[in-house]
């Protein structure tokens, strides 16, 4: 690449703000030999993250065994749809439906073509008994409604956990165990209520905690126990206190959620969740190196541009979910397990040398394939010689060089989903007209079910030692959307073994808010505002934020 190129600020393309391309970016796509981008960051990222459907589910059936099942595609989508065992099967595969490569048209216009007969995975469940209803995720044991998730037991209604046991409603978790409504908790056991701790147990309501055992709404706080709202009480008078707080009932955690909301808001903030970070910025970070504008990622290095890149994810480059030991990977979804060279791939595990590829597992040397299994040298789904390989694939790389597109994701058209069904709506919330008026796609069709109530809340015995119901036959309307939403058998035991009175929203709606308090994927330059510190650093948190918010050593100043 030209020296010129270094350090460049381009306009974007489609939001038309400044952005730069700097040295160290430049020697990945040399490394990589992609075209620079020519639309900035969050832009690359809304793009990527439009391409996924991780939580949006319909019942409709198998296009095989046709049996029900649920599906991230709804019942309208043109697409063929099979159930896992389907679609895992081997008495068929991506190979059936091959096309001959065809230099007089565009290559993106071919691999449409194959998008759109290749069969879909209803829900991506990797090697996860009695896991049915999980997606995007791979190796759980006995887990219900969980999402972007790998190697957990026995949890319910979360998202983004790793390595977990027995938790419910939490998100971007690792290492913990009957953990209850929490997030960006690692190595933590019996943690309800809390936010962003390592280390914790049997404690409720913690924010920015590490080692601590048995407290009541801290933050801050490191290595104590008997604490409550950040004093230390005896043994004897946290346990009287925490009796009579009532956690068992929803009046109780809901009292104290006010008051603890009260509490901490003004205290300050680090400017970012990191820990144990070198050379990096971003937000929700551990133990990692070199990471430029990355958000949530731990145990990497050498990582630009990306969300979710964890568990020795090496030298990525804009990455919407890359781990379990990847490497060399370029503006890519879900590059997980064992991944190596990928270029624009979606959805593509344990493969390497792959370039614009969706849906591949267990395969060498693709090019432009779709739902491919343990295949090698193979391009828009037919298998080629190791030299024939070459050669075409080299002619398909230098038609999108010659109209700049080698290393741009895949067009907007293409997304499988409706914006409103993916997380780019989550972090770049758009209206259906403005999405549509973008190019992006639409999904009209209903989910869920209002008016089946079969019971109140009001009816329901105020602790959760007392409420007994035959829970599967229950069926309950979220206090803030009016759906209907159930609570299943083990997910009634997991509230019952912790004292945790029933949710009285959907999952959905926990769900919601839960990523709401986490903050945007967005850095802004701000100054620390402790008295006197002119320090200044890249936060998540808008200038607009209400939160006092500090740089690292002003607030090492602050924690206990
Ligand atoms: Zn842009
Ligand atoms: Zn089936
Ligand atoms: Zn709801
Ligand atoms: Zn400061």
């Amino acid at each position: 690449m030209d020296k010129e190129y270094k350090n460049l600020v381009l306009g974007c393309q489609n939001c038309k703000k400044d952005f730069a391309i700097e040295t160290d970016d430049f020697s990945f796509y040399e490394k990589v030999g992609v075209f620079p981008p020519d639309i900035c960051p969050l832009c690359r990222a809304q793009l990527r993250l439009s391409f996924r459907n991780e939580r949006v589910f319909y019942k409709r059936q198998c296009d095989k065994c046709k049996k029900d099942v649920v599906s991230m595609y709804s019942p309208n989508k043109p697409f063929v749809v099979y159930c896992y065992d389907c679609w895992f099967a081997d008495d068929w595969g991506g190979e059936d439906f091959a096309l001959d490569y065809s230099s007089d048209r565009p290559f993106l216009e071919q691999f449409e073509e194959l998008l759109k007969k290749v069969p879909k995975v209803a829900l991506i469940s990797m090697r996860s008994p009695g896991s049915e209803y999980t997606n995007i995720s791979a190796d759980n044991k006995n887990c219900y409604m969980i999402v972007e998730s790998s190697n957990n037991e026995n949890s319910i209604n979360s998202y983004w956990i790793q390595e977990c046991r027995d938790v419910v409603d939490t998100s971007f978790a690792s290492k913990c165990e009957l953990t209850y409504e929490s997030d960006d908790c690692y190595n933590s056991y019996q943690l309800l209520y809390s936010k962003s701790c390592h280390d914790c147990s049997t404690s409720y309501f913690m924010t920015n905690c590490r080692g601590c055992t048995d407290c009541i709404g801290c933050i801050n706080l490191i290595n104590k126990s008997h604490y409550i709202f950040n004093e230390q009480y005896t043994r004897e008078e946290y346990e009287k206190i925490k009796t009579e707080l009532n956690l068992d009932t929803y009046k109780g955690v809901e009292n104290l959620r006010n008051k603890y909301k009260e509490f901490i808001s003004n205290k300050p903030r680090k400017f970012a969740e990191t820990l144990k970070t070198l050379n990096s910025n971003g937000n929700y970070m551990k133990n990692v190196k070199n990471c430029q504008s990355c958000f949530h990622c731990y145990d990497s290095e050498d990582n630009k541009y990306g969300v979710h890149i964890w568990r020795n994810a090496k030298n990525t480059m804009d990455c919407d979910t890359a781990g379990r030991n990847v490497s060399l990977i370029y503006n890519s979804i879900n590059a997980g397990i064992d991944n190596s060279n990928i270029i624009c791939g979606a959805v593509c595990w344990t493969c390497s040398f792959v370039d614009y590829c969706m849906y591949c597992f267990n395969s060498n040397n693709l090019f432009g394939c779709v739902g491919l299994r343990k295949k090698n040298y193979f391009i828009l789904n037919k298998q080629y010689s190791k030299e024939e390989f070459k050669v075409i694939s080299e002619k398909i790389k230098n038609e999108l060089k010659e109209n700049k597109n080698y290393g741009n994701f895949f067009p907007k058209n293409l997304s499988c989903f409706g914006y409103n069904e993916t997380p780019a709506n989550e972090q770049f919330p758009l209206s259906k007209e403005e999405a549509i008026k973008k190019g992006f796609g639409w999904e009209d069709t209903d989910r869920g079910t209002y008016n089946k109530g079969t019971i109140k809340f009001d009816d329901i015995p105020i602790s959760i030692k007392e409420t007994n119901l035959d829970i599967i036959k229950e069926i309950f309307v979220c206090e803030s959307c009016n759906k209907n939403f159930k609570v299943i058998q083990d997910e009634f035991l997991f509230y019952k073994k912790l004292n945790v009175p029933l949710p009285r929203l959907c999952p959905e709606c926990r769900h919601n808010k839960r990523i709401q308090l986490r903050g945007p994927n967005k850095l802004w330059h701000r100054k620390c505002m402790h008295e006197g510190c002119n320090n200044e650093f890249e936060t998540s948190y808008s200038p607009d934020r209400p939160e006092i918010i500090y740089c690292e050593r002003c607030y090492q100043q602050e924690v206990y």
